[in-house]
Formats: C-alpha cells, structure tokens, sequence
C-alpha cells in the first residue's frame, strides 16, 4: 500500500482557487519524490493543499490507505503527515529544546524519547539545545524545522524548499540529510528550486506548469530528458513555458 496516495487534488486560495488542477500523485515509504517548475506553477500551492492548511475543491488524500478529511492539517498530522514551510518554520525566540517540543505537543507521552531521537538523528543540535534557534545559521535552522516535523514521527514527510537561501555546501547537507531520511523508510514528497541538484539526491521527479502535472518519471529519466533538462533544469518563468514551449505529455 502507497504510504501516501493523492488523486485529482484541485484547489487554491479564497480569491484564487483554481491554481492547483486536478493533481494525482503516489509516495511510497523510501521514495523521495522532487516536485520541480517554474516559479508560480503551484508547487507550494500543491503541497499546503496535501498538508490540509488550504482546503481542497475536490479530490482526495490518503495515508496508508486511509482517506484524510480534506483541509485539515491538524488531523493529517495526528494521522502520520508532516509538514516543514518553506519561511517561518521554527521559533527564533525559543531554543533548540523548546522548538523540538513544540513539534511534539500533539504527543501524550515520550517527549525526551523523542527529542533524544531527533539529536541522534541529526548531531548538530546536541551541542545547540540550549540556543535560542534565531541564533542558528540557515542551514540548521532547516535542521531544526525537519526535526520539529518529526517529532511526532510521521510517515509522511513534505518540505518546501528546504534549502531556500542556503549555500551550495549547506544545501548539500540538507539534501543528503532528506535523502537518508527516506532511505530509513519515510515517505518524502519535496518542492525545490533548486531543482537540478534535488533530483540527484530524489528517486522520483515531478514537474508542474500552470497547477498541472506535465512529467513524472525517476529522477534519474527526468535528469537524462533533453527536454526536461532544457524547460526545468535552468532558470525559466511560468510565462515563458505556458506561452507554449512545452507540449509534452505527462
Ligand atoms: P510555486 O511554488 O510553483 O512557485 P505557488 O504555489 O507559490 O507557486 O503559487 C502559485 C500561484 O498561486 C501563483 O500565481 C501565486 O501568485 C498564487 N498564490 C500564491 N499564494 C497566494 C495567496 N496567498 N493568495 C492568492 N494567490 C496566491
């Protein structure tokens, strides 16, 4: 069974909402899947629609085989799906202990287990614990914000762009951290700009114009795809691919 399965998802924003058109999508535990496009196709769009922080217009999400109420991010979360925001994703003012603990409010019981988990996970907090997290660098403070999303210990893991504003060195890490994330059984489903170097690290890509999927294929086929390579892979706006220089199929 695909940990998680996504059909026909369709929706947006209250005064926008036919962004995302009918998007379907299956993660299963060891894949990480890349979403990659031009800025504006719906990448984000797409992912806070599966993470239920905007409501969907219609389709369906499911974990584990379980169809989540649609536009519910409290509940996907209870239900085994994390979700890291691109901006905004720790609290610069708590510590490195605080924030992880705030990731773990849902839980009833086992919060130092799980904290323990999350500095054996990633070794960089050990000696941070006690810092307030606005004092961290970039990259660990995305360190940070994947292991508040894991506190609760999802099965279903979405990052939007977590390596935004990094360094070539620091998304690096970030990228091989991810990887082993999923590697270690995680489903994981990540937007990136970054698109290129994502796909080396990713199993699986999927590109997006205009709130539609256009290519889904391993990563490795996308990363070979002459075509792919010259729409995706650089620099390019949405108006310049809807304007017609992509006729692809999915
Ligand atoms: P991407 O992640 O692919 O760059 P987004 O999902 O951020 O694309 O945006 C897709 C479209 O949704 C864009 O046209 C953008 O202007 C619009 N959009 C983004 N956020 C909002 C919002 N809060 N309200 C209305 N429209 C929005």
């Amino acid at each position: 069974m695909t940990d998680l399965a996504v059909k026909t998802l369709r929706g947006g924003y209250p005064n926008a909402e036919e962004i995302v058109k009918g998007i379907d999508i299956e993660v299963a535990a060891g894949d990480l899947t890349v979403i990659i496009g031009p800025n504006g196709a719906g990448k984000s769009t797409f992912l806070k629609l599966v993470a239920g922080l905007l409501k969907p217009t219609d389709g369906e999400v499911r974990l584990q085989g379980e169809p989540l109420p649609l536009g519910n991010a409290q509940l996907a979360c209870g239900m085994g799906m994390s979700f890291v925001p691109q901006e905004r994703n720790v609290f610069s003012s708590l510590t490195v202990r605080e924030n992880l603990e705030m990731g773990g409010y849902l839980l009833r019981r086992g919060m130092k287990d799980r904290i323990d988990e999350q500095v054996w996970r990633f070794p960089l907090l050990k000696s941070k614990l006690r810092e307030k997290a606005g004092n961290l660098s970039g990259g660990q403070r995305q360190v940070l914000a994947m292991g508040i999303a894991l506190m609760t210990n999802p099965s279903v893991l979405l990052l939007d762009e977590p390596t935004a504003g990094l360094s070539p060195n620091a998304a690096d890490e970030i990228f091989e951290l991810v990887r082993n994330l999923a590697k270690s059984g995680l489903a994981v489903l990540m937007v990136e700009q970054n698109a290129l170097l994502a796909l080396e690290y990713g199993t699986k890509g999927l590109a997006l114009v205009a709130g539609r999927k256009v290519r889904e294929a391993a990563a490795a086929a996308m990363l070979a795809d002459d075509e792919v390579r010259h729409l995706f892979l650089g620099r390019r706006d949405a108006n310049q691919i809807q304007k017609g220089e992509y006729h692809a199929q999915a």
